[in-house]
């Protein structure tokens, strides 16, 4: 691994207007003279080698910052933290003359070991890549990867406006983005990638380039949308902004019972008819159950994106009768994305499942009552807290699937879908294959419901999805075909599947 940190270094002296071959013969010639290369090299006076290993406050740092308890405990050799796409460029270099494995961490969300952090290779951590910029006329946000969407909000709400992000202030810019990316606006606006004007990105031969649709590399932008981490690392996300104050949002809490939910599944099926004619709104309806009280609960996540309290178009939710708890206000972004992050505390050991299904009440009650069977098995875990989660894709949504040259997911104009996340976290290692079991049993079962009943959907959204699940196939073949053309044009050396083995792949 050291030879990772001699090479990188060697790659800060020689300056990166090399090709990857001068580069290995370089190294060659400088092996070939010093017969040694394990002491770690001193970096270049004006230069920071922001190299990390085991035990230092920097690298512990950094692994502290995972949500998931298996990310956490993955134990890279060493940790990279570049402050210049410059210096991710020299680091991809260095990678491939060593062949040596890596992950790369934005805000550190998903949900599974290897996704963002690698056992016995380098992380490339985007912490420092933190710059938030808002172009003079308001109309675009220039984002690093190492934000998290709290950081993005709360710097652009004195500017009253917002981009397209997540809904729960942790979670990092770069891997929502680029694997879709759900939010508030997203009726409005369609998803996170649907906004990107443009990427910066360092491709798998070192080079940084600027990619939008109007950009020699409009193949390449198409394939980012939704294309995850197989092209490149982003170094930085031009969001278009948009003009945005204050929403009516929070969520009302209800016990669990068959009236009650049947009330809710039937106020979210007439949701997914009726989004268009007023795309602020937006449901996450959540059935968990509360393992310290051994009871069920329903949250009726509620979002309109104006200040406009209990709007007609939500009436069916806020009309169930029953809530024991609710904080719907007027209230901020930034503020929301804090409620929303303390009801998924990190540290727990996580998994994340997906799948989508037509839109209907009778199938919505159908996965509920499977879930609630598979958790009966598992309710002695310690520590479990597990959910089923719908929400809408609806039509409006997707319409915007096509914004130039359309995304990579596969949907551009269907719906209404109801997304499905099967959520679990827990506390301890050995409950692990209990637990994963009664996740994958909820998911098979369910979509085997939705099978039999005409209703099913192949899509699975990779920001959802368990490493498990062949997220690209369900793109479609003609999506999939390309994507693998576009990986092979920008990649033929197959860094990023091969050397990058961590999160979803091409196949
Ligand atoms: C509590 C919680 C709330 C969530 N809320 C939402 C939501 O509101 N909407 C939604 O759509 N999804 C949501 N998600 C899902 C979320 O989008 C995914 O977990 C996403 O992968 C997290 O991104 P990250 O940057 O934090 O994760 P990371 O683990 O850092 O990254 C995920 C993957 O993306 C890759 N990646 C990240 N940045 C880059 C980059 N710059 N260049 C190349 N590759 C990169 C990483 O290598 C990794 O493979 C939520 C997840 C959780 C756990």
């Amino acid at each position: 691994m050291r030879l990772f940190g001699f090479v990188f270094s060697l790659l800060l002296r020689l300056g990166i207007a090399y090709t990857l071959s001068e580069v290995e013969t370089q190294i060659s010639s400088y092996q070939a003279h010093n017969a040694t290369y394990t002491a770690a090299p001193t970096p270049p006076s004006g230069c920071q080698l922001a190299l990390s290993y085991p035990n230092s406050s920097t690298y512990e740092f950094e692994e502290s910052r995972y949500w998931a308890q298996q990310q956490a405990l993955t134990r890279p050799t060493c940790r990279f933290s570049p402050a210049s796409p410059e210096e991710v460029s020299l680091a991809v270099l260095a990678l491939r003359v060593t062949q040596c494995k890596f992950a790369v961490k934005s805000g550190g969300h998903a949900a599974f070991a290897g996704a963002s952090n690698i056992d016995g290779g380098v992380t490339i951590d985007l912490i420092n890549l933190n710059q938030i910029t808002l172009s003079s006329d308001k109309t675009q946000a220039s984002i690093g990867p190492g934000n998290v969407w709290y950081d993005v909000y709360n710097y652009l709400q004195p500017h009253n406006v917002t981009v397209i992000g997540g809904r729960v202030s942790a979670i990092g810019v770069g891997g929502l983005t680029l694997g879709g990316g759900m939010s508030f606006f997203s009726s409005q606006h369609g998803w996170a990638c649907d906004n990107v004007n443009s990427y910066e990105v360092v491709l798998a031969d070192g080079s940084i380039r600027q990619v939008s649709y109007s950009s020699p590399y409009s193949d390449l932008y198409w394939a980012l949308r939704g294309g995850g981490n197989n092209f490149g690392i982003v170094t930085r996300f031009d969001l278009a902004a948009y003009p945005q104050g204050d929403l009516w949002a929070g969520s009302d809490a209800f016990l669990y019972t068959n009236e009650t939910a049947a009330a809710i599944n039937d106020a979210f099926y007439f949701l997914g008819i009726n989004a268009p004619s007023d795309p602020y709104a937006q449901v996450i309806i959540a059935y968990a159950y509360a393992q310290s009280e051994d009871l069920f609960v329903i949250a009726s996540d509620l979002q309109y994106a104006k200040p406009v309290a209990n709007p007609p178009i939500l009436q069916n939710f806020t009309s169930v009768p029953g809530a024991i708890a609710s904080t719907l206000r007027i209230t901020d972004l930034s503020n929301l994305t804090v409620e929303f992050n303390n009801s998924n505390p990190g540290g727990f050991r996580q998994t994340y499942w997906t799948f989508t299904v037509q839109n209907n009440a009778a199938l919505m009650a159908d996965m509920v009552a499977i879930y609630m069977e598979e958790i009966d098995a598992i309710k002695n875990v310690t520590g479990v807290g597990p959910s089923i989660i719908f929400q809408l894709i609806t039509t409006d949504m997707t319409d915007h699937f096509s914004k130039n040259g359309g995304n990579a997911l596969g949907l551009a104009g269907q719906g209404p879908l109801n997304l499905i996340n099967v959520d679990i976290s827990w506390s301890n290692a050995s409950d692990d294959e209990r637990v994963l079991a009664a996740a994958q049993n909820i998911v098979d079962r369910s979509v085997a419901v939705a099978c039999a009943k005409g209703l099913d959907h192949p899509y699975l959204y990779q920001n959802y999805a368990s490493y498990q699940q062949d997220v690209f196939a369900s793109y479609g073949a003609d999506n999939l075909a390309k994507l693998r053309s576009i990986s092979t044009k920008y990649d033929p050396q197959r860094v990023w599947q091969k050397l990058q083995p961590g999160y979803f792949k091409l196949g």
